[in-house]
């Protein structure tokens, strides 16, 4: 059955120049405001009432898109949805990614639509943090989602072969090289031939270690072991609520347990490192009582400072978005929406050959993230505990509105509600303490 895609997903158009001009508003209006969706959808309405609404190719260079999990697959379906041919090269040799638990805030829903929904295995409406003994409570307005991400990948796979592009598995991307009219890639295959593809676009999409941004000449970034243990969850465990836990002697970072079902949750910690990491998990689990039923961990960016997204190579154009760009809160360490925020403005820009607006606003929302991470991560345990005592009840309230994808806002409600958290972030800021190391 085909899925539906959401507005922000139909960028196809008719027509080259007027093409651009309506792709690039109807790309903007998915991840903007209220007001901007509405002008959007009055652009993209004007648009499909001038033509059949078919996406034509817009004969330009085929983009090939390194990567194909979620920043690159949901870059492929809108770029083909706007007209270009689309080839996406991935290195596994069958789409079946392993499987990781993960939260996102509703901000996926609104830049996906139904195709993010066949990944939604639970909804999250409260929020228990902990620490030395304390607790406070936030409930969410809107509910966080708990995803699989082998199911979102697998569903967006699916949307973008039906806009057009092509998935081609088992392609291990080597390097690249300026050539007269663009870049040459050197792909390996499972038989380990080697094969030359020549693009005028590519857009790395390939994780933290991205080997598409190391041939570009990007420099290498930092990255953080995140560990979780899959455990059966207490027979009295609320279903609906997530709790974290701020440790400072342990990790600068926290701990958490996200129910994936009333059986079933995902205990895990970001750490410095990756044995640290482990033996603090272990610790934590056998503390509290879990038997970890399997493990999931990887390393993800550290964001520091806006990776610029683009790098003119020889004749051709080269592009990062997801983890190959550090496009994750570093906050929380959550990389999905901002992954496909990235996604958004880079086909933005392709699409329209001019700066994305997309791209500067994730840019200051990164940063915000960057902020509040470095106060954080001077603080101790009196710190946390005083934050925690702190989390008013007006205060909890006014959260409760707002996601983590709205660092701004949440930043001014804290202002307004309890302006002396924000002086305790600030002095966290002043104190002297080492900010986030390289891992
Ligand atoms: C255990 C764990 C839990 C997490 N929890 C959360 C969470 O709760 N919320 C959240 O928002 N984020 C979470 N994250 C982070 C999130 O998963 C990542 O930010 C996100 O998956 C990055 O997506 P991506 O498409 O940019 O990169 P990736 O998912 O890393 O995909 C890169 C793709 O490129 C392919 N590839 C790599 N090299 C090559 C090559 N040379 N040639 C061809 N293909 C190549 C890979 O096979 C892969 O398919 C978690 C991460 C981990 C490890």
């Amino acid at each position: 059955m085909r899925i539906p895609l959401p507005r922000c997903w139909s960028i196809g158009a008719a027509g080259a120049g007027r093409q651009n001009r309506a792709n690039d508003s109807a790309l903007r209006q998915s991840a903007a405001t209220k007001e901007s969706s509405r002008r959007g959808q009055n652009l993209l309405k004007r648009n499909s009432d001038k033509g059949s609404g078919a996406t034509v190719s817009m004969n330009r260079g085929e983009v090939a898109i390194v990567g194909g999990s979620a920043a690159g697959l949901f870059t492929a379906a809108l770029l083909a949805r706007g007209g270009r041919r689309v080839r996406v090269l991935e290195a596994s040799e069958r789409l079946d990614p392993e499987p990781r638990t993960l939260i996102v805030t509703r901000r996926m829903h609104d830049l996906l639509g139904a195709a993010g929904e066949a990944s939604v295995v639970n909804e999250i409406r409260r929020f228990e943090l902990f620490t030395d003994g304390r607790s406070a409570e936030i409930p969410l307005a809107r509910p966080d989602l708990i995803i699989e991400r082998a199911r979102l990948i697998r569903s967006l796979a699916g949307e973008a072969q039906r806009a057009g592009a092509r998935i081609e598995l088992g392609r291990r991307f080597l390097q690249l090289e300026p050539n007269g009219r663009g870049v040459a890639l050197s792909v390996e295959r499972p038989d380990a031939a080697r094969e030359e593809l020549h693009s005028e676009t590519v857009v790395g999409a390939d994780g933290a270690a991205s080997r598409v941004a190391h041939s570009a000449g990007w420099p290498g970034q930092e990255t953080v072991p995140l560990l979780q243990a899959i455990v059966a969850l207490p027979h009295d465990y609320p279903p609906n609520t997530v709790r974290v836990w701020f440790a400072p002697a342990d990790t600068p970072y926290f701990y958490w347990l996200i129910p994936e079902s009333p059986e079933r949750g995902a205990l895990g910690l970001i750490a410095e490192d990756s044995q640290e990491a482990r033996k603090c998990l272990d610790h934590f689990l056998s503390k509290r009582g879990f038997t970890p039923l399997a493990f999931q961990g990887a390393r993800i960016p550290v964001y520091r400072r806006w990776v610029p997204v683009r790098k003119q190579v020889g004749g051709g154009e080269v592009y990062l978005v997801g983890d190959a760009a550090a496009q994750v809160k570093v906050t929380t360490v959550g990389g999905i929406v901002t992954g496909f925020r990235g996604a958004l403005g880079v086909a933005e820009a392709i699409l329209s050959g001019t700066p994305s607006r997309e791209l500067r606003r994730l840019r200051r929302e990164l940063a915000l993230h960057w902020l509040i991470r470095k106060s954080l991560h001077r603080f101790q345990q009196a710190d946390y505990s005083r934050m925690v005592d702190l989390l008013s009840a007006a205060l909890r309230r006014s959260l409760s509105e707002y996601t983590r994808d709205e660092a701004s806002r949440i930043l001014w409600r804290i202002a307004v509600r309890q302006p002396r958290l924000l002086l305790l972030g600030l002095r966290g800021l002043l104190m002297k303490e080492s900010c986030p190391r390289a891992g």
